[in-house]
């Protein structure tokens, strides 16, 4: 017994050398960019207002929504000095404040913040705020503040009520559809475009007339179709079921078909990133996506805690890398993320899960590599491939819209839907 117990000492040390090289090779395989290749990189800056939403829909990621804490000015000045002196703003950076509901924090600070960010901003660099939100809390001085030309609105909103109600609930459980209408006639009475996420759940898939026809009434700039994710604390998605993909082409199909047919004011997110891949000229030779790419984008908790890659990474402590934040604003800052050993293994398996799908997917073209977050919630770990995420909406939209491309071009000359159209806002 003394010798078997020995053993499995031995074994045990020996696989904690194991992972601990398997660590090490990662890290020294990792490359991390040196500061001065991450100039101008950044295109999209994740402030966290607050981690709070006054709603507790069934599907939501977020693992601290009860969290009332709010980003202190302090942080947020210290997160946009360290991007504009870093030199790390792109031309075009979207500042989306997300992460928890927006609204719930006052007017005035937003207020306090966007002087903040003008105050801080590097000349040659255009800024745009964005916010997504539930639009319980539209009011007339919210609109005030989302007036303004340098502010785009994103809503969430599942559908008509008999939908949406499904998911989108109160930590009660009451409905919320009836209240996001108000929060949409107040946008609509101030004359704030806006464009729409609505979340695909397993419900959603058998009425795509009923999702298409609602949005003809809503008149959104743009209407985006998120799937249910498998993502950060929802572990489970009514998509999962195999049969389910089958039916989300089916779905997709007839969103297409209409939008085909008689295309509405608005445009389909889904539809216009393929159309708008095929159209650039670089199409087919970019090797990543902005959330594959270190610092194309970056997400700042409330607690000014840094992360990377995809915005859903912020708050995640995971068993594979531990804490996803690298770093924090107020000790060391943005460019100490560069030496952080989790840092540079995640990097290191998000460029070997790129890599792999770069050699093994006729789809790579569009979707360069996938969202580490997919991958990660999926498959327990960044050095992966094919996710439902993917195969719904990577690879069974672009065969859907290639289809339709394929005939359309063949007996239509060119057809109407493939117009050029205005790009959504901030889907
Ligand atoms: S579609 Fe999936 S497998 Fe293909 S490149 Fe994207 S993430 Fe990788």
């Amino acid at each position: 017994l003394a010798e078997l117990a020995r053993l499995a000492q031995l074994a045990e040390l020996a696989q904690l050398v194991a992972s601990r090289a398997e660590i090490m090779t990662a890290i020294a395989a990792a490359s991390p960019p040196d500061a001065a290749g991450l100039r101008g990189r950044l295109r999209l800056l994740v402030l966290q207002p607050t981690p709070f939403c006054n709603l507790s829909c069934d599907y939501c990621y977020l693992p601290q929504r009860d969290d009332r804490r709010r980003m202190s000015l302090d942080t947020v000045d210290a997160a946009v000095q360290q991007v504009f002196d870093g030199g790390l703003a792109a031309a075009q950076l979207s500042i989306v404040w997300h992460a928890g509901e927006p609204l719930v924090l006052p007017v005035s600070y937003y207020q306090d913040a966007f002087e903040i960010v003008q105050r801080r901003k590097s000349a040659g660099v255009d800024i745009t705020h964005h916010f997504q939100t539930n639009a319980t809390l539209i009011d007339d001085a919210r609109c005030a503040m989302l007036r303004r030309p340098d502010v785009r609105v994103g809503v969430s909103i599942d559908g008509p009520a008999w939908l949406h109600d499904l998911h989108r609930r109160t930590r009660h459980g009451a409905g919320t559809h009836a209240r996001v209408m108000r929060g949409v006639d107040k946008l609509r009475q101030h004359g704030i475009p806006f464009h729409v996420i609505c979340v695909v759940t397993e419900a959603s898939l058998h009425h795509a007339d009923e999702l298409f026809d609602f949005f003809v009434d809503l008149q959104p700039a743009a209407v985006c179709f998120n799937i249910e994710e498998v993502e950060g604390i929802h572990g489970r998605s009514s998509l999962a079921a195999p049969r389910t993909e089958v039916l989300f082409r089916k779905f997709i199909e007839r969103v297409l078909e209409r939008y085909r047919h008689d295309p509405p004011p608005f445009l389909i997110r889904e539809v216009d990133d393929v159309l708008r891949g095929l159209r650039d000229p670089s199409f087919g030779t970019m090797t990543t996506n902005g959330q594959n790419e270190p610092f194309a984008i970056l997400s700042v908790g409330s607690d000014g805690a840094i992360s990377t890659f995809s915005p859903e990474l912020l708050s995640i402590e995971h068993r594979r890398y531990g804490s996803l934040s690298f770093g924090n604003v107020h000790a060391g800052g943005v460019f100490d993320v560069l030496g952080d050993d989790r840092f540079r293994r995640a990097l290191a398996d998000v460029e070997a899960g790129t890599a792999r799908c770069r050699a093994s997917c006729e789809y790579f073209a569009f979707c360069r590599g996938g969202a580490p977050a997919n991958k990660l919630a999926e498959l327990g770990t960044f050095d992966a491939t094919e996710t439902m995420f993917c195969r719904l909406t990577q690879k069974a939209v672009v065969d859907v819209v290639l289809t339709a491309l394929d005939r359309d071009l063949q007996h239509a000359g060119r057809p109407a839907w493939l117009s050029a159209r205005a790009q959504p806002r901030n889907g």
